[in-house]
Parts: C-alpha cells; sequence; structure tokens
C-alpha cells in the first residue's frame, strides 16, 4: 500500500489506492477485479448516490440540500447530474405519452402576421407559456431556476446563504420535481380526461405537487416558521415566474421581429 505510484491519468506521483490530486484509483491494467472494483463503484454511486439523494429529497428536502452545501457532497448525486438525469428520462418518455391537442405550434406563433407587442402577440405568447407548461415542463421548469434563485436570495438576504447555494437548492428542487413530472405523464395517459369543474385533474395533482413540495423545502431549508416560510415561499414563485415571463416575453417578441 506504501508505495509511490504515478498516477496514470494527471502524473502526479501519489500514496495509496488513490491519486491524492485527481482521484484516480491505481491502474496497473485491466484485469476481472479491477473491472469488478470499478463495477462496484459504479453501482454504489447509483444506489448511493443517486437513490439516497432521491429518498432524501423526498422526506427531507430543506435537510438534504443543507446536508450537501454544508460539504456532505460525496454521498450525494451532483445537483445538475440529478437534474440532468431526471431531465433525460422525461425528455425520452414525453414523445411516448404527448398528445398535443389542435394544431398549435410555436413556429406559427413567432412567424403569423400579428405585431410585436400586440394584443394579437401576448394571446400568441400565452398559448406558448401553456404549451410550454404543459408538454415540455421540465425544460419549462429548468429555465425558471435562476429566476426563483434570485428572487428568493433577495427575500433572504438575512439568511447566511449566498447565491450559489441557492441556486443548487433550486437545482435539486427542479430535478427531482422532473421525476413527479414523469409520473404525472405517464399517469395523464390514464386519466387525461378526467375533470374537476372544469379544470384538467392532471393538472391539478401536477400544480398541488408542485407548491407542496415547494413551501416544505422552503420551510427547511430557511427553517423559518410556516407562515413566513408559505407566505416569502408564495411571494418568491410568483415574483420569479413573473420575472421569468417578462424575459420570455421580450425572447418571444424578439423572435417575431427577427422573423
Ligand atoms: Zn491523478
Amino acid at each position: 500500500m506504501n508505495q509511490v505510484d504515478i498516477c496514470k491519468n494527471c502524473k502526479q506521483t501519489f500514496q495509496g489506492e488513490y491519486c491524492s490530486s485527481c482521484g484516480q484509483r491505481s491502474f496497473k491494467r485491466f484485469s476481472i477485479s479491477y473491472l469488478w472494483h470499478g463495477l462496484r463503484e459504479d453501482l454504489f454511486e447509483i444506489e448511493g448516490g443517486l437513490l439516497l439523494t432521491f429518498r432524501e429529497l423526498w422526506r427531507h428536502p430543506g435537510m438534504m440540500v443543507l446536508n450537501y452545501i454544508n460539504g456532505a457532497t460525496k454521498k450525494y448525486y451532483s445537483p445538475l447530474k440529478y437534474l440532468i438525469f431526471w431531465t433525460a428520462i422525461y425528455l425520452i418518455i414525453v414523445p411516448f405519452t404527448a398528445t398535443s391537442d389542435s394544431n398549435f405550434s410555436i413556429e406559427n406563433a413567432i412567424s403569423n402576421s400579428n405585431p410585436i407587442f400586440s394584443t394579437g402577440s401576448l394571446t400568441d405568447f400565452y398559448y406558448v407559456w401553456v404549451y410550454l407548461m404543459k408538454l415540455k415542463t421540465n425544460i419549462y421548469l429548468m429555465g425558471l431556476i435562476p429566476f426563483l434563485t434570485a428572487t428568493n436570495y433577495l427575500f433572504h438576504r438575512e439568511s447566511k446563504f449566498n447565491y450559489t447555494e441557492i441556486l443548487i437548492l433550486h437545482t435539486y428542487f427542479c430535478g427531482q420535481f422532473a421525476f413527479v413530472a414523469i409520473v404525472m405523464t405517464l399517469l395523464s395517459t390514464q386519466i387525461g380526461s378526467l375533470t374537476i369543474s372544469g379544470f384538467n385533474l392532471s393538472d391539478i395533482l401536477i400544480q398541488v405537487s408542485y407548491w407542496y413540495m415547494f413551501l416544505k423545502m422552503q420551510k427547511e431549508f430557511f427553517g423559518k416558521t410556516w407562515t413566513i416560510s408559505i407566505f416569502r415561499g408564495v411571494t418568491v414563485l410568483l415574483v420569479g415566474t413573473l420575472l421569468y415571463l417578462v424575459v420570455l416575453y421580450l425572447i418571444f417578441n424578439g423572435l417575431k421581429y427577427s422573423f
């Protein structure tokens, strides 16, 4: 164990089983036992990393992120990996389940004859928004992350968290919600036609779970009372979403203008 090794990855010399500079494992050549060890590490990363992150985000979303930003990063899936993982699955299943109603297309909304910043273009934008929310849910929510982060940061300036730490919170949240969106997308193929007083049941379910998960996470992460958590959480969601929509609307009209 104590012989000096030269790292095959970064050429540093090190002692022990792993390079102290880049983390590469001591390597002689590929063998069954080396592959087996690597396989066990990969499985552990899925079992210990992905599943642990998923479980803890489910039970204690705010606490889990607090653990992570306090430095226990090794045992969890990183926020970006987590978000990409669920979003990728979402993007794989959506084409098989999506029931795109009517003949709406974003291209049409952009290239039609309604002038920019007109009532017509505002109506078009509304349909683009609904389309994005319903059929590109996770992509839409990914774009919302920086806006919610900025708003949440401004509302919690007295807290010890910096922008990056709150960004991590929202990235994990978006990843976790991507999972819910997957379940709801699959579910909507079964209950898609059910409505409660005019509202689509699967739309209601996805809204309720979004708000519930968001407020629970806020409460645990910032450690405020329920009243403050709900008041600030709702404000953050509304203001953040509004800012996001303003930017999307400007982009929409910019695209319209350039066509
Ligand atoms: Zn190395």
